[in-house]
């Protein structure tokens, strides 16, 4: 049996191998589950015992457009245990349970301080990893978590009774509430929610709580079963109901005072423009690629129709982020409700193509290297 090293460079788990498992994007639409090597970490750094991470929209956006060189291993909506502390790491401890932020911004910059921490040059750095590329690493066993990471607030630690799967909404959520600050809700608004995926749920439930009255809307009465949990019990059942005409009969025929799409590409602009009010907002939550769309610019000149957007989390509202996310877990904001789908590591190939292929009953869809770690 080893023995503890007096003159270890590290603090570390024992229990710790040297290789582990991964899934690795080897070019567009090529995922496969290799071996690699465990990360090592270097001073201020720690390295984290993945226990779940989410497959989020934008990981699938890299696999199926190659928008990023290969190999990487992606994954960035993760939450695990710290099992390897570097010199100098005093804020942590073996065993604390933690979610790891890949990124966060400089928070001096000028765009920092114009409060777009998003198009910060630090924050389009990632720092964690689990080999290759540094590209979030969630989707292997083991992720090294580099020391601007630590030594800012990257790294959150977990309460007790918290599970890992609900700590592992941090970031998305942070993404959505984000969102909804920047829309300046007031208490007799009527939102409009397009689609009710988990990150549409999540903004329509975040749009309730800052008091406005929610309409919802989606093909698949199944995710409007799970928005009820959430108290959103104005669906628009889109497959069979013109979204634009009950949003108008809704709200005496003027539209929603704000559209908030939740659905990926061009598409839907339209809808989101002719469903809202003269005056009224439209947020753009899901459109993360760059490509040419059409308007009308006399809905947004004459009508005054506004168009806005918003990408990623903000450091600001971190605490009301973890106080929503960690009180959030028994008071009516229990986000594993949102999962459908536990894959193991060695099934992420299946995971990321079930993610890809949204059907009536897939929502949130979660990998753990150790099957039901997520709920501890
Ligand atoms: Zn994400
Ligand atoms: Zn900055």
């Amino acid at each position: 049996m080893a023995t503890q090293s007096t003159n270890a460079e590290s603090q570390t788990d024992r229990h710790i191998p040297a290789t582990m498992q991964a899934a690795v994007y080897r070019g567009i639409n090529d995922m496969r589950i290799e071996t690699v090597p465990v990360p090592a970490i270097g001073r201020g750094e720690i390295l984290v015992k993945v226990a779940t991470c989410g497959i989020c929209g934008t990981d699938l956006k890299k696999i199926h457009l190659g928008s990023h060189s290969a190999p990487r291993i992606f994954g960035h909506e993760m939450a695990g245990t710290v099992v390897r502390l570097g010199q100098g790491v005093d804020r942590f401890h073996l065993g604390d349970r933690v979610v790891v932020h890949h990124h966060v911004p400089c928070g001096t910059c000028y765009y920092c301080r114009k409060q777009t921490p998003a198009q910060c040059s630090q924050y389009k750095k990632v720092g964690a990893t689990a080999g290759f590329e540094p590209s979030g690493g969630g989707f292997a066993e083991y992720i090294r978590v580099m020391d601007w990471i630590v030594a800012s607030r990257g790294v959150v630690h977990i309460p007790d009774d918290v599970p890992f799967e609900q700590a592992a909404f941090l970031e998305p959520v942070n993404t959505v509430l984000k969102a909804i600050k920047l829309l300046n809700l007031a208490a007799d608004d009527t939102v409009l929610v397009i689609g009710q995926g988990p990150i549409g749920l999540m903004l329509a439930a975040l749009s309730r709580r800052a008091g406005a009255r929610v309409l919802t809307s989606d093909l698949y009465p199944e995710r409007h079963a799970i928005a009820a949990k959430f108290g959103l019990k104005d669906p628009i059942h889109a497959a069979n109901e013109d979204v634009v005409e009950r949003v108008f009969k809704e709200t005496e025929g003027r539209g929603a005072d704000v559209v908030i799409l939740a659905v990926g590409g061009a598409a839907l602009i339209k809808t989101a423009m002719e469903a809202v009010r003269h005056g009224g907002k439209v947020m753009l939550f899901a459109q993360t690629q760059h490509e040419q769309a059409s308007f009308d610019p006399g809905a947004v000149c004459m009508d005054e129709k506004a168009m806005l957007g918003s990408y990623s989390s903000s450091f600001e509202i971190l605490d009301e982020v973890t106080g929503l996310v960690f009180d959030g877990y028994r008071n009516g904001f229990d986000l594993t409700r949102l999962i459908s789908h536990r894959f193991s590591l060695d099934r992420a190939v299946e995971a990321i193509d079930v993610a890809s292929h949204p059907q009536a009953d897939s929502m949130k869809i979660m990998i753990e290297p150790v099957p039901g770690a997520g709920a501890n």
